[in-house]
Parts: structure tokens; C-alpha cells; sequence
């Protein structure tokens, strides 16, 4: 197939500076949680996109210096010859396939930690670290702010030795000196770099100049810059933006703009739909006569070309999108928009970042793979026998194990006890602003409905004497789990006294509809011991329909694990908003017609609370009865033909969504594969003290 027409526009070439990207898609700088500690991982990470077709390829966020270290993050490094052939590798795999590398050089200042390097932080004026850490950053005096720009001048060296086409001087997400002196907050001198706002410009505007001096000829020179932290006036504000954008309009090669800070920018769906920064950074265009990057969560090709008809962007910026689908632009330029696997706006993504371990995304159960285990999003070993696999349940592991199955040229069978397919994505996707989630399903039935060698079975409920008597060589259990009732969880090692009681409902219940039926008016206490999304979705959901709500948590905020994926801020903001009462640090200990016990988990004093009905949401049970049937029968398998049963997903331990997607893939890629051994995938080891090239 070949492309749309309306879409060429998108595969025009565009110079930026001394180099040339041959389409309009950007894969702008974005965290992976495998930096400067897994170069293998990264570079090969970054070559798929490059493979998919994506003009321009970052690294994430590189350290200029020791002073700058933002452990226990992983990010990029250069501080000083021995990072650059981490880099050099991935430059060498990302023009292999014709893209141009970038680098997003950085230094923190007081959102560093130097937990690592042990330096004194440094900040335009004396102040307290970002991150809580018990130290203070010290202001930087006129010799450091010299030093501040050799330190960015080498890094620009180095990073064009390692072959970089494209260097940064980045000023967003709150996140490096020369965003920090922008910031009245931040910056509070008296010198000719603080003060008005030229004076406050004034070491950005330098650290571009040098740039472009110290490699401009032949790299170009781009700057990160957010246009609005949505703080008030102690941030960059819209009005100031637009005021600095005026002052160094076509100093700098690229604009590469967006709002700060990481949460304002890569806003779950839940939160911000796709070009909700079109506000903030429409201007930019009007003001420079260089190329303008944003980003938006981009994945529809005719938003895309609307941004550039409407002089909104010259370039596509994707973090996200890149991520879910590295092959995005290849999708697009060969007329196949329908393979597109579109981001869902989960962030798990962030999650790789935030908990210090490689990337993963919920859509594509391949990201952060491509090397370790050498998984690539677009092709997959064919069949290794002539199997027929039997999948019970499609939900995001059943559909993942079929399609890519199915890719694989398997005979695969999928039977779904309800008429409508997704299982929990289904579900979940009906409540406030997760409809996006739908994608996971959509994109794999998509998928399973372009092979033929794949037959889907709707409204077919299994038996274990059914999968015994099909014939098929392998039966794969992706039957899913429920959620408990009894209240048994994190806090509570046993049944919570009283929660037997028909006022007692779970997550199933409300999604089903069985709350809304059933449940007395009034009040509702949820209790979330799960401390993710669920309890502050089903929240919204109910104030919303007009109860009045009670969220009770032994946790000593909501929600906390939504700090991983930047939620945890806009769940706050949202809660507060629809004046739903949080209780925190309370365990339920008790339930008894109406009245909840709570206990203070510090104190251990109590009190009681009243309300029409309780939801509980504290963990989950698999699905399992299924395989417990099957296992018990296995003196039958071999008559039946079959040689193996398992359970994914959720069915074998209830997990994310992404947990169920990976299990399913992980089942196709691994059937009549060869074992890999106890450990299932490379690693990187560092065992070399070589002395710098060229030392
Ligand atoms: P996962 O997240 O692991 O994919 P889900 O709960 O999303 O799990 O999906 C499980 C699916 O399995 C649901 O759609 C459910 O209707 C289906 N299912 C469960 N038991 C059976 C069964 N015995 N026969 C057919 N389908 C089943
Ligand atoms: Fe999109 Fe979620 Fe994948 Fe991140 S993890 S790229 S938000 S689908």
C-alpha cells in the first residue's frame, strides 16, 4: 500500500540548521530507566524507532556533569570521554537507519541530588533540593557560572565526537539551570543574572550561544523550552514565555516547546486529551522563523497534519506515541494507519523512569525488550510446530497471546464467555476518563481480525471437560480475576469482620452495575488498600452520580503509587474538586449494618463512620478454578491431546494491564522456543576500567 495523499505533507524534509531530517517526526527526549547503566538496552532501544521510520531520535535528559547527578534516576551522561562510546553506539544504530541522533545535554541544579557524586548542589540562589532530599543547594557565584557553561561547551563537544547530529540546551520541566534562573522562585540575585527578565535570560541566551560556537557549524543547536508551569507568577508564566521567545526567536536552530512541569507535560488520558498543549505553545510559530517541535500525544496522522496546515508545529514531537508504536511514521507512510498501535495515555511508561528499571509499556509488550531479549514490535518468529493453541478468555493477555500467535502462524482458537470482547479493558474503559484504555483492545482485534489463522468464539463459556475435548495441543487460561470481597489486602492478613454483609460491594459490582441496583441511597465509604488508580476512579465516578463519598485509606495518602505515572497530582486536584472526603491513615477494622470501624494506623485509636454501602478494593483472586480442574484431571491430558495448560495475565497473578499484555506476548514468543536458562535475558556487566579514548 502506499501513503495518503493528505499525509505528505509529513514526509517533507525540513533543515534545522546545518542538518536536514527527512520527515516531520521527532522523537523528542524522553526517560527509559536504562541510560547510562544499560547502553546495549538504550541504543537498541532507540534503534527500533529510528527503523521506524522517526527523523530524529533523542536520548533522554544527559548529565553534563558530577555536580548534576540525578541518581538514583538512570538518565544519559557525559561528564567527561569515558561516556562517550555508550552514546557513540547509539548514534552509530540511529544512522543506520538514515535518522538523526540527539542529545538533551542538562544540568539540575537543585533538582539534581548527587547522591552519587557526593558535589554540593547549586542553584541560582541559595535553596532547599527539589526532591526532599535533606540538603540544600548552594547559589552559584560568578566562577560557577563560568564553570556551568565550560561544563555545557564539553558536553557539546563530546557529545558531537560521539555523533550526535542535534545538541540541546534544555530549559523545561523545571529541570535544569538554565530553566532554574529563569524562575522567580528560583532565582533571586541582584547581578546581571537575576532580576528583570533579560537579566534572568541572560545564561540561557550564553549557554546557547556557546553552543552554537562550539559546534554549531555542523550540529544543529535546539533548546527544550516550557512555556508555562501553571504556577502563578513564581514560574514561567504564558506572558513571560512568550516574552522569551521574543528575545532569542531565531538565536537557537529548533524550538522544541511544552508546558512544566513532567506531570503538566505527558498528562495521563485520564487527564488531558490529545494536543491539549496547543494553548500553551501556539505563539512559538509566529515568532521565530526556525522549525517548531511540540508535543501532544500524538497518534492520529490527521491531527498531526492539522497542526501543520494550521502553522501550529513544523514537527511531530512524541515521546508516547514513539513509545506504543515505534513504527508509528512506517505505519503511516505505507498506508497502513490502521496497524497503528496508539498510545492509551496509562504512563506505565513512567513508571520504568520512576522505579529505576527499563522501560515497559502497556501497548507494547516489546519496549525496553529489544535487546535484552531481543523481542522487536514488528516481527516475530514464525511457528516452531504445528500446535493448535486453545486461549480461554480475551482479555488484554488472551487477545495479546492469540494475535501474536496468530502472527506466528499458529492455529489459534479464542473463546470468550461474554459476547463482547477486552475483558477488563472493556470494563475499565467504561469508567470517567478511561475510554482510551479501549485501544489495548481495539488495536489486537485489529490485528487477529487481518490473520486466518486465528477464530475468535464470542459467547462461549468453557468447561474443563469442553478444553479436554477440543484437541488442542496447548491450552492457554486467560481467564482473568475478580476482586475480593472480604476485605483481605496490605493491611488486613484475614476476612475484615462484618464485611460478608450485602452493603459491602466491590470494583466488579460498580462496574457491572450491581451497585448501582442494588446499594441504598446514601453515603459511600470506599476503602482503598490498593493505593493505585481504582479507588480515585470510582470515586470521581460516584460523586459524579451524586453520592456523597468517603475515601478511607490505611495508606498515608491517596493514591500514592499514581505518583509513578505523574496521576497522583491531577487525582488530588480532581478529588478535591468534586469535594470528596479523604481519610487517610485509618484501616477498617470492622462492619457492622452501616457503621464502618476505623483505626488510626498510628495511634490505634478508633472511631466509627456511617454509610448506606461499602466498597472495598483491596486485592484480587485469579480466575483459576479453570486450571485447578485441569490439573487435577492431567492423567486425561495425553488422550486429549494436550501437552501443556497455563494461565496468564491476571489468571495466573492479577497484575496492570501491561502485566497482562506482556504475559500474553511472552507466551507466544516463548512456545517451542528454547530455553534460555535461569535467567531469561541478557545483562549488561560492567568489568572494564579502560582509560578514556584518546587518554
Ligand atoms: P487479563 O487481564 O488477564 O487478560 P481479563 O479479566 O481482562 O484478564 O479477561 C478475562 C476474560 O476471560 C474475560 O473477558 C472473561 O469473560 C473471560 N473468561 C473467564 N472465564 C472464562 C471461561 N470459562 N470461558 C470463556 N471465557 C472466560
Ligand atoms: Fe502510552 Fe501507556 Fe505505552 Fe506509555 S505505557 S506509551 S502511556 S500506552
Amino acid at each position: 500500500m502506499s501513503r495518503d495523499p493528505r499525509y505528505d505533507i509529513l514526509f517533507e524534509p525540513i533543515r534545522i540548521g546545518p542538518v536536514t531530517a527527512k520527515n516531520r517526526f521527532f522523537q523528542v527526549p524522553h526517560c527509559n530507566g536504562m541510560g547510562h547503566a544499560m547502553p546495549q538496552a538504550h541504543a537498541a532501544m532507540r534503534e527500533t524507532k529510528a527503523e521506524g521510520g522517526w527523523a530524529v531520535v533523542s536520548t533522554e535528559e544527559c548529565e553534563i556533569h558530577p555536580s548534576g547527578d540525578v541518581s538514583p534516576y538512570v538518565e544519559a551522561r557525559l561528564w567527561d570521554d569515558h561516556d562517550i562510546p555508550a552514546l557513540a553506539l547509539m548514534c552509530d544504530k540511529v544512522h543506520a537507519h538514515g535518522a538523526l541522533a540527539a542529545v538533551e545535554l542538562t544540568h539540575n541544579g537543585p533538582t539534581a541530588s548527587n547522591l552519587y557524586s557526593r558535589e554540593v548542589l547549586i542553584a541560582p540562589s541559595h535553596q532547599p533540593s527539589k526532591y526532599g532530599y535533606p540538603t540544600q543547594a548552594r547559589a552559584m557565584n560568578k566562577r560557577d557560572i563560568a564553570e556551568y557553561r565550560r561544563w555545557h561547551r564539553q558536553a557539546a563537544l563530546r557529545a558531537r565526537r560521539a555523533g550526535f547530529d542535534i545538541i540541546y540546551v534544555y530549559a523545561a520541566h523545571d529541570l535544569s539551570l538554565a530553566m532554574h534562573f529563569l524562575q522567580k522562585r528560583r532565582n533571586q540575585r541582584s547581578d546581571e543574572y537575576g532580576g528583570s527578565l533579560e537579566n534572568r535570560v541572560r545564561l540561557f541566551r550564553e549557554v546557547i550561544e556557546d553552543t552554537k560556537d562550539a559546534v554549531g557549524d555542523t550540529c544543529a543547536v535546539a533548546v527544550r523550552f516550557a512555556t508555562e508551569e501553571l504556577l502563578g507568577d513564581g514560574g514561567v508564566t504564558l506572558a513571560e514565555a512568550k516574552e522569551i521567545v521574543h528575545m532569542l526567536a531565531d538565536l537557537p536552530d529548533l524550538w522544541d516547546v511544552n508546558v512544566a512541569a513532567w506531570y503538566n507535560d505527558s498528562v495521563p488520558s485520564r487527564f488531558a486529551r490529545e494536543g491539549a498543549q496547543e494553548p500553551f505553545i501556539d505563539f512559538v510559530k509566529k515568532v521565530t522563523t526556525r522549525p517548531v517541535v511540540g508535543v501532544g500525544r500524538f497518534t492520529s496522522p490527521d491531527t498531526m497534519v492539522s497542526q501543520l496546515r494550521r502553522g501550529i508545529l513544523d514537527i511531530i514531537g512524541a515521546a508516547r506515541p514513539s513509545i506504543a508504536d515505534p513504527f508509528l511514521p512506517k505505519k503511516i507512510e505505507e498506508g497502513r494507519v490502521d496497524d497503528i498501535r496508539e498510545c492509551i495515555g496509562c504512563n506505565i511508561c513512567v513508571t520504568g523512569d520512576m522505579t529505576i528499571t527499563p522501560i515497559r509499556c502497556t501497548q507494547n509488550p516489546t519496549m525496553g525488550e529489544e535487546w535484552r531479549k531481543g523481542w522487536h514490535p514488528e516481527h516475530i518468529p514464525a511457528k516452531g510446530s504445528d500446535s493448535r493453541i486453545l486461549i480461554v478468555g480475551a482479555g488484554p493477555a488472551g487477545l495479546e497471546a492469540a494475535r501474536a500467535l496468530g502472527q506466528r502462524g499458529y492455529e489459534v482458537h479464542l473463546a470468550e464467555a461474554l459476547k463482547e470482547l477486552g475483558g477488563r479493558v472493556t470494563r475499565e474503559a467504561r469508567l470517567p476518563g478511561l475510554a482510551e484504555w479501549g485501544r489495548v483492545r481495539d488495536w489486537r482485534i485489529g490485528q487477529i481480525n487481518k490473520l486466518t489463522n486465528v477464530s475468535i468464539y464470542r459467547d462461549n463459556l468453557l468447561a474443563a471437560q469442553d478444553l479436554i475435548d477440543f484437541g488442542a495441543t496447548h491450552v492457554v487460561l486467560a481467564t482473568g480475576c475478580h476482586w475480593r470481597r472480604d476485605g483481605y489486602g496490605r493491611s488486613n492478613a484475614a476476612a475484615i469482620t462484618g464485611f460478608e454483609s450485602t452493603q459491602v460491594f466491590t470494583p466488579d459490582d460498580v462496574i457491572s452495575g450491581e451497585f448501582a441496583t442494588r446499594a441504598p441511597a446514601g453515603p459511600v465509604v470506599l476503602f482503598d488498600d490498593d493505593y493505585f488508580y481504582l479507588g480515585s476512579v470510582i470515586a470521581e465516578k460516584l460523586r459524579v452520580e451524586g453520592r456523597e463519598v468517603f475515601y478511607v485509606t490505611p495508606d498515608d495518602t491517596v493514591a500514592s503509587w499514581s505518583a509513578n505515572t505523574l496521576d497522583y497530582r491531577h487525582i488530588q486536584w480532581r478529588l478535591h474538586e468534586l469535594n470528596v472526603e479523604q481519610i487517610v491513615a485509618h484501616n477498617i477494622v470492622g462492619f457492622d449494618h452501616g457503621r464502618v470501624a476505623l483505626e488510626h494506623v498510628w495511634s490505634g485509636k478508633t472511631r466509627a463512620l456511617e454509610c448506606a454501602a461499602l466498597i472495598t478494593i483491596t486485592a484480587r483472586l485469579p480466575n483459576e478454578s479453570l486450571l485447578l480442574e485441569l490439573q487435577s484431571r492431567e492423567a486425561e491430558w495425553a488422550d486429549a491431546g494436550i501437552h501443556s495448560v497455563r494461565a496468564i495475565g491476571d489468571a495466573e497473578a492479577p497484575g496492570l494491564i501491561a502485566h497482562a499484555v506482556y504475559s500474553g506476548h511472552r507466551y507466544a514468543r516463548e512456545l517451542d522456543a528454547p530455553a534460555r536458562g535461569d535467567v531469561p535475558f541478557r545483562r549488561h556487566f560492567h568489568v572494564s576500567d579502560e582509560a578514556p579514548p584518546g587518554a
